[in-house]
């Protein structure tokens, strides 16, 4: 389910991009929405790159919570570092 919202993201963004192409665009037209392409596919892969996306929950109160929050903004229970980023540790 979370694979196919960045699909129907790069299709739409295709899609209009075809469309706006075959209504006659002109270049700087054509130019920004290769630019919006780009920049939808890196917004794309770094969401992808971060693993999850989805709120995290807190196990003290249940919260909803940042899966890269230090602490829990409901309750101020500090958050398992193995919940967030495998990043720690360097
Ligand atoms: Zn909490």
């Amino acid at each position: 389910m979370k694979a196919l919202v960045p699909a129907l993201v790069v299709i739409g963004v295709i899609a209009c991009t075809g469309a706006a192409v075959a209504a006659g665009l002109d270049a700087m037209g054509v130019g920004i929405l290769v630019a919006i392409v780009i920049v939808g596919a890196a917004a794309i892969a770094g969401t992808r790159k971060m693993g999850r996306v989805e709120p995290g929950r807190c196990e003290e109160c249940g919260g909803l919570i940042s899966p890269n929050a230090p602490y829990c903004k409901h309750c101020g229970a500090r958050l398992r570092p193995g919940a967030r980023a495998a990043r720690t540790g360097s």
